[in-house]
């Protein structure tokens, strides 16, 4: 039986087992890929404060050897279920199953599909999600980037560093970027916008991506874009479908929780992107991943 079980180890959950573990809780940690989460998937992150910038696989890494100093175990597992049984939880993963006395949700979202045709057929073949990992095979190709939000544009602009131009594609008149940057893009001479546009569907040879078709929201017009590879960035979707039936979910799919990460059920917590929030950075994982690492204790305090 562990003090505190912690499902997934991105920002928020390394965070949340460094505090629980600090607090001298036994914590598990249970990841089903490598550790960093989102922050695998970021080329530069610049608004994390004390480094001034450093590449997201880099900040993952640091936090990690962090967060294992304390005590905390690890386990590879896809968790599919909580079982709540008052006072303590059961997790279950395909081959394994957990007891804790508390639980920390933090699993995170992923990007969200477009759902047009030659998506699926192109993905690893110029159909991307992740610049950071495949950008450098675009070395002086011509790139579409989908999305006019912070993932969209910050992805646009690491993408110059190897394309000959990048085109983004977005489907109002406006991004939704944060200012500094959409200004750093504007200031870009090889990104250019296709504004008011949306892709209808990628296109390629037997082998490969070699355009789009895209359309005018406005006028209608349809036509085919060239370009080698198309990077998608259109939004998020959370990663709860395991936790449905424990009721902690809204309509969505986000998780809710009040200002100390408490779901509603007691002794489940959960922190970072899988949850219902504004702003999903880094800097508010690893806040909510404090909170709650600091909350379980107490929560042990009051019921063990
Ligand atoms: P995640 O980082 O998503 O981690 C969740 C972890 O849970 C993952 O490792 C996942 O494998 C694991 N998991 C999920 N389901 C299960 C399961 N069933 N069983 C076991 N494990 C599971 N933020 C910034 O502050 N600055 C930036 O520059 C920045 N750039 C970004 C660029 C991109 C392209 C993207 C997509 C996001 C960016 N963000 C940035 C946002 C930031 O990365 C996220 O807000 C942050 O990583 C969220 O942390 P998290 O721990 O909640 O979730
Ligand atoms: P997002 O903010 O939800 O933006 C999604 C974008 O895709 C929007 O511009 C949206 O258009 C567009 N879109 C959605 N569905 C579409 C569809 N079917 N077809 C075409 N376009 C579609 O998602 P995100 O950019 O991935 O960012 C997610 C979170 O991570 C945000 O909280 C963001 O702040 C954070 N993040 C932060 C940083 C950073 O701080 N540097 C970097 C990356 C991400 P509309 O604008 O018209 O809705």
């Amino acid at each position: 039986m562990y003090d505190v079980i912690v499902i997934g180890a991105g920002p928020a959950g390394m965070t949340a087992a460094l505090y629980a573990s600090r607090s001298n809780l036994s914590v598990l940690l249970i990841e089903r890929g490598a550790p960093g989460g989102q922050m695998n998937n970021t080329a530069e992150v610049e608004n994390y404060p004390g480094f001034e910038s450093i590449m997201g696989p880099e900040l993952a890494q640091k936090m990690y050897d962090g967060v294992t100093k304390f005590g905390t175990k690890n386990a590879y597992g896809i968790v599919q279920d909580i079982k709540d049984h008052g006072d303590y939880k059961e997790v279950i993963c395909e081959e394994e199953t957990y007891q804790g006395k508390t639980v920390i949700v933090a699993t995170g979202c992923v990007h969200r599909k477009l759902g047009v045709n030659g998506e699926e057929n192109f993905a690893g073949r110029g159909v991307s999600y992740c610049a950071v990992c495949d950008g450098a095979f675009f070395r002086n190709k011509r790139l579409l980037v989908v999305g006019g939000g912070d993932s969209a544009v910050e992805e646009a602009i690491y993408l110059t560093r190897f394309a000959s131009e990048v085109v983004i594609v977005h489907r109002r008149d406006e991004l939704r970027a944060q200012k500094i940057i959409q200004d750093r893009a504007f200031a870009n001479d090889k990104i250019s916008f296709l504004w008011d546009s949306v892709v209808e569907e990628i296109t390629g040879n037997d082998m490969v991506v070699t355009g789009a078709k895209v359309r005018n929201v406005k006028t209608g017009d349809v036509h085919e874009e060239p370009a080698d590879g198309v990077f998608i960035y259109v939004g998020l979707e959370p990663l709860t479908e395991p936790f449905k039936e424990l009721g902690i979910l809204n309509a969505a799919g986000w998780i809710e929780t009040d200002d100390h990460m408490n779901t509603k059920i007691p002794g489940v917590f959960a922190v970072g992107d899988a949850r219902e929030k504004d702003l999903r950075q880094i800097t508010t994982a690893v806040g909510e991943g404090g909170i709650a690492g600091q909350q379980v204790y107490k929560y042990i305090e009051e019921n063990h």
